[in-house]
Parts: C-alpha cells; sequence; structure tokens
C-alpha cells in the first residue's frame, strides 16, 4: 500500500477557500452537483461501451447509489460508471480544468470582495463539497482492465492524498462526505430524500437511495 501526498494548484486553493468560508446558504446545492457528475460518469461508461470490448465488470448494471449514515455523520453518492485512474485524479480533482470552475474563476477576478453569489451562479461542481465537509474520500476503479483501486482524500485546505488499496474495488466511484457538525442535516435521510426527488428527474440512470428506488 502506497500513499502518495499532492498540493492543490494554487487556484483551486483559492477557490476552496472561497467555497469554505463564503457565508453562502444554498448549500445544499453539492448533492445535485455530485448526482450529477455520477450521471456523467455512468453516460461515458456507456458511451465506452459500444466501442470498447475490454470493460472492467462489463455486467455490472449503471446506477447511482446514495446512502446517509446519521451516526457517522456522512453522505455517501456513488456509481457504477467509468471510474478514474490515478492521472485522471490529479488532473480532475487537483486543477481547475473544467468549464463551471473556470467561469466561476474568471468571474472572481473581476469583482472585488466576496464571490458569494457567484457560486450559485457558475456552479462549482466537486468542489462544492467543502462547502459542508471536513474531509472528502473518493474510492474509485477505473473501467480498465488493469487499472488500480484508489483512495482520494483531503480536507480542503492544501492539498489531497492518493492511496493505492490492496483490496480491489469495484468499478466506479464512491464519494464519502464526512460532515462537519453544522451540516450533519445532509446525513439525515428525510433531507436528502427530498433534494433527491427534486433532481431524480434529470437523471437517466438508477437512482437509490439507503435501499430504496427513488
Ligand atoms: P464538471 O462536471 O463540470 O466537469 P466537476 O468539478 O463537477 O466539473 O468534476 C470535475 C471532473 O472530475 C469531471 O469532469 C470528471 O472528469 C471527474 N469526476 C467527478 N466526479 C466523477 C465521478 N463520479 N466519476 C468519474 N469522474 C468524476
Ligand atoms: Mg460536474
Amino acid at each position: 500500500m502506497n500513499t502518495e501526498t499532492h498540493q492543490f494548484q494554487a487556484e483551486v486553493r483559492q477557490l476552496l477557500d472561497i467555497v469554505i468560508n463564503a457565508l453562502y446558504s444554498d448549500r445544499e446545492i453539492f448533492v445535485r452537483e455530485l448526482v450529477s457528475n455520477a450521471s456523467d460518469a455512468l453516460e461515458k461508461l456507456r458511451l465506452k461501451q459500444l466501442t470498447d470490448s475490454n470493460i472492467y465488470q462489463p455486467d455490472k448494471p449503471l446506477e447511482i447509489t446514495v446512502a446517509t449514515d446519521k451516526e457517522n455523520k456522512t453522505i455517501t453518492i456513488a456509481d457504477t460508471g467509468i471510474g478514474m485512474t490515478e492521472a485522471d485524479l490529479v488532473e480532475n480533482l487537483g486543477t481547475i480544468a473544467h468549464s463551471g470552475t473556470k467561469k466561476f474563476m474568471e468571474a472572481l477576478k473581476q469583482k472585488q470582495e466576496g464571490g458569494a453569489d457567484l457560486i450559485g451562479q457558475f456552479g462549482v461542481g466537486f468542489y462544492s463539497s467543502f462547502m459542508v465537509a471536513d474531509r472528502v474520500e473518493v474510492f474509485t476503479r477505473s473501467y480498465e482492465p488493469e487499472a488500480a483501486s484508489l483512495r482520494w482524500s483531503s480536507d480542503g485546505r492544501e492539498g489531497y492524498s492518493i492511496e493505492t488499496l490492496a483490496e480491489p474495488l469495484d468499478r466506479g466511484t464512491r464519494i464519502v462526505i464526512r460532515l462537519k457538525d453544522e451540516y450533519e442535516e445532509f446525513s439525515q435521510e428525510y433531507r436528502v430524500k427530498e433534494l433527491l426527488r427534486r433532481y431524480s428527474n434529470f437523471v437517466g440512470f438508477p437512482l437509490n437511495f439507503n435501499g430504496e428506488h427513488i
């Protein structure tokens, strides 16, 4: 088992500082962002399946699973989609390479201070999970047959670690949000169920929540 530590790109640190400290009231949008990433990952896998016969766990159903654990104050969003390699993790969850976050940073540069109002306007994608989290863990295994099973972990400050797991994971990505005490409502079933019902309309894959189909 080996663990590597990485620094976030300076722009990511700046973005996270705003995301974590802004007086922004719509923190629930992180659920929508993570469900939409899960849906994108499943769509990418579905496209791969059309052209590539060499896919890990080819018969695994394409689905999203959300679970809350109020004792441990976590919410978990998992998918059986395309997954990520180590290079994908570094590129996707350590830099600002994506349209939404890029536009956010550009808009921020035009402004003198704040940025809270821009969060909702541009969306900050994956990084929005740090609005409610003390720590975010990403367990992931790419669709590529020889890919490693990986754990990405960060408190959203300076950087993140990537560990190669000895125990193989199933294909896809599982994101565990360890909630701050003040946002433990997102480990409560009724709170998350209401949000998922709202988002399930735009998700083209089965969505399961605490063992129930939504
Ligand atoms: P966007 O969705 O606009 O590209 P995000 O910040 O939401 O930006 O996500 C950044 C990138 O991280 C995605 O483009 C994707 O490559 C990767 N990613 C995030 N979540 C997942 C996931 N569940 N499965 C695979 N890749 C993911
Ligand atoms: Mg996204």
